[in-house]
């Protein structure tokens, strides 16, 4: 080594065996930077000159093995590419891009091929780059608890695993496995992990280190199993009988999982394809090729920027005042115990909190404590949760009719019936029986937070949290600030919802805040297709092309067919007969009351749901159009555009409003929330990265032919002139 390094610990002992403890300095994580780079082959170097050192084991001095590469860094890469093209040309960046992108796959494989052993031992999370530092190391043994996993997630982040990852799995397991570990980017355990064939050993965590040594000492070999000649892929060659029964599916897979909207998943089944017909060294070039194409592709900017950089800025509270010292929540009052309360009650109690669920009555309080029993149950059977975890969170959890019990709570959550006068008294009676402090939360959906807080004697502690459903597995927490709410009241929602694990974006009040005005804009889409006429398969699959997880009237079944209309009319009730859309009000009340089909819940909606067997399309619905069209003269490409048009629109509209005041949290709430086309980096992004001016001509055109539920709002029109962005404004304010 040139110099000592700063992010390793190297030593080495009496057998001539090296521990080079990766511990980098100032940060809790260990990650992949271009010094790390470096040191990592000042290693090598170390190794391969020292005759006295017969190999090296490669660990951890953190809790964790190491999250991967720097993103980062990455995304430097890219800003580093544009710099260069625009002032030495397309070609030398490129080239200049190619080297640095594939720098990381080069000491790796330097690493694997230098001739002295080198094994990892792996603690805690191995994950990314990581892992294929690991995966080019020759023997990897791995800690056997509870919180080491290794994968290589970067699919979920638009990227594909560019340090050899998709060369060295490939080669180590069947071809079918490996291209579903690499597509689905899952988090292994490390039993699993050695079953599959990417561990060679699996012990206690304090042994691993001495374990790897072990292995090394006795002999352990420096080639790696496709540098021994003949090496034979565990699924044998590509062009084989047995790779004709892989290939033509995993194409159809592929297209069946991403609708083609995901380069990077693409990229992996090319990568594989093409490097196992090669060798090794070629077999990594391939696969730096696409990785250095796949860097640069809009997709994997749009998803690292929202996916990783924008979540983790919230997550680490970017809009959390900053005025106000951390607060910690203790006890939390859950009022109302159905099916939001009890989802509240139990993600509470998960994270440790002490919940006091309250409803009208003690019966009504215990089965919303029995929903918790049922929930963790689930886990218990996953295999995520152990007994004494259950007696503890439900031991965590009073169910009582008695506002007394509220007496020492730090926040209170309420979810009761959707109803102004119910609400507005209990806010006053929970509140006469709260300390001080308490800050009060209404998880309502569509009441404006400001028009609550009249019910209470302290509205700068009156904040909107407002969760989805279902409330256990969705990530993304609405925080509502009212006009009196205060930033203490805003901070500690922020941090309680940090606590149940929770991505929180912080909006202004408005009637159905964000979320539930974009996915409502995608319902009614799809209720508009339905009307015109469209196939319903059409219009469900069309979704699904649009990058959507779930089709509108699938989604319209669970949310259950009866609120939508509840919701419709109130708010006919109080904006007037204009504010709703006459064609969507007659679908709803044809469907829930002419005929009885609610959603998922009664079992009948949009879709049939028979005991034994998936649901279908209601073959009723082609009664109740008004019109049918042949599928052959549908524009498909116009129903996909519709679909993520109309969610933007609504998503800018919020932004022109002051609803949502960052575009990053439009972007993460709009990819966790509803699930818009991840691939986009998320409502704002889609149009961002289209580019303003391109996507208003969009919208115009929808216009023209749909009407003014495409008409572009005004802060687009000024974009498209000026060619701004919405995070423009986010640059400017850093
Ligand atoms: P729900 O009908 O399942 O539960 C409401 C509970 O409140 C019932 O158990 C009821 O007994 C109790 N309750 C009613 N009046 C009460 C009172 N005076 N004192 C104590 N308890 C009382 O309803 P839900 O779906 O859980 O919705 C609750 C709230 O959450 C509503 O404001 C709703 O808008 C909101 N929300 C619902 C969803 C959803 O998908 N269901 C999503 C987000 C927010």
């Amino acid at each position: 080594m040139t110099e000592a390094p700063t992010n390793f610990r190297f030593e080495t002992d009496a057998d001539g065996v090296a521990l080079a403890t990766w511990d980098m300095p100032g940060r809790s994580m260990n990650v992949i930077t271009m010094a790390v780079m470096d040191e990592l082959e000042g290693i090598v170097d170390t190794v391969v000159a020292d005759a006295s050192i017969k190999g090296c084991v490669i660990a951890s001095g953190k809790s964790n093995f190491s999250g991967g590469a720097d993103l980062t860094m990455l995304q430097g890469l890219g800003a580093e590419y544009e710099r260069l093209k625009a002032s030495e040309g397309e070609e030398a960046a490129m080239r200049h891009f190619f080297e640095s992108s594939r720098r990381l796959s080069l000491v790796f494989r330097k690493l694997e091929t230098c001739g002295k052993p080198f094994a990892a031992a792996v603690h805690g999370l191995c994950l990314g780059g990581a892992f294929e530092l690991a995966l080019s190391c020759h023997h990897r043994v791995l800690a056997d608890d509870d919180k080491t996993r290794v994968g290589l997630p970067e699919i979920k982040v638009g990227l594909f695993p560019g340090g050899g990852g998709t060369q060295r799995v490939a080669r180590l397991m069947q071809t079918g496995d490996a291209l579903q570990m690499l597509f689905k980017g899952e988090q292994i355990r490390p039993q699993m992990a050695r079953t599959m064939g990417l561990a060679h050993a699996v012990a206690p965590a304090a042994e691993i280190v001495e374990r790897a040594k072990a292995w090394i000492r006795d002999g352990g070999s420096a080639v790696a199993p496709w540098d021994v000649p003949k090496f034979k892929a565990p699924s044998g060659k590509v062009f084989s009988p047995a790779g004709m029964m892989i290939w033509p599916p995993a194409n159809a897979i592929y297209r069946r999982e991403t609708h083609d909207n995901y380069p990077a998943a693409k990229a992996i089944l090319a990568s594989v394809y093409e490097g196992l017909q090669l060798p090794m060294d070629l077999g990594l070039k391939v696969e730096s090729r696409y990785f250095a194409y796949i860097l640069r592709t809009k997709e994997a900017q749009a998803m690292i920027r929202t996916l990783f950089i924008s979540m983790g800025e919230i997550n680490k509270g970017a809009r959390r005042p900053k005025n106000v010292e951390p607060t910690t929540v203790r006890k939390v009052g859950v009022i109302g115990a159905g099916f939001m309360g009890a989802g509240i009650a139990y993600v509470t109690a998960q994270a440790g909190m002490e919940v006091v669920l309250i409803d009208r009555d003690q019966a009504a309080a215990d089965a919303g404590k029995a929903q918790c029993h049922t929930l963790i149950t689930g886990q218990i059977h996953r295999g995520k949760a152990k007994t004494a975890d259950r007696d503890a969170l439900l031991a965590r959890i009073t169910a009582t009719p008695d506002t007394a019990a509220l007496a020492d709570c730090d926040l209170v959550v309420e979810a009761v019936f959707e109803d102004p006068a119910v609400k507005a008294e209990v806010i006053a009676r929970v509140e006469a029986a709260l300390p001080e402090h308490a800050i009060f939360a209404s998880n309502t959906s569509t009441l404006p937070i400001s028009g609550l807080a009249r019910s209470t004697k302290r509205p700068a502690q009156f904040v909107g949290i407002h969760f989805f459903s279902p409330v256990e597995k969705m990530l993304l927490v609405e925080i509502i600030r009212g006009e009196a709410t205060g930033d203490r009241a805003v901070a500690t929602a922020l941090d309680y919802v940090r606590a149940i694990k929770k991505t929180g974006i912080v909006v202004n009040d408005s009637r159905g805040f964000f979320a539930n005005r974009c996915v409502t804009a995608y319902l009614q889409e799809g209720h508009r297709m339905l009307l015109e006429g469209v196939p319903p398969a059409l219009i469900e699959n069309a979704a699904r092309m649009a990058g959507m997880p779930v089709g509108p009237l699938s989604l319209n079944d669970e949310v259950a067919l009866d609120l939508g209309l509840r919701i419709l009319r109130a708010t006919e009730a109080q904006l007037g007969e204009g504010a709703v859309d006459p064609g969507q009000r007659w679908l709803l009340t044809e469907m829930v009351e002419t005929r009885g089909r609610l959603g998922r819940k009664n079992k009948r909606g949009f879709y049939d749901y028979p005991e034994n067997g998936p649901k279908t399309l209601w073959p009723g619905l082609a009664e109740i159009q008004p019109e049918r069209l042949a599928p052959d003269t549908v524009d498909v490409a116009e129903l996909k555009h519709r679909f993520l048009v109309v969610q933007a629109l609504e998503a800018a509209r919020t932004v022109q409003e002051g609803v949502v005041t960052d575009p990053r949290e439009a972007d993460v709430g709009s990819i966790l929330g509803f699930g818009f086309a991840p691939f986009t980096g998320g409502a704002l992004s889609y149009i961002d990265f289209m580019g303003a001016r391109t996507f208003v001509d969009l919208a115009r055109t929808l216009e023209a032919k749909h009407g003014p539920r495409f008409t572009p709002p005004d802060n687009l029109l000024t974009m498209a002139e000026t060619g701004g962005r919405f995070y423009d404004a986010l640059k400017r304010a850093a």
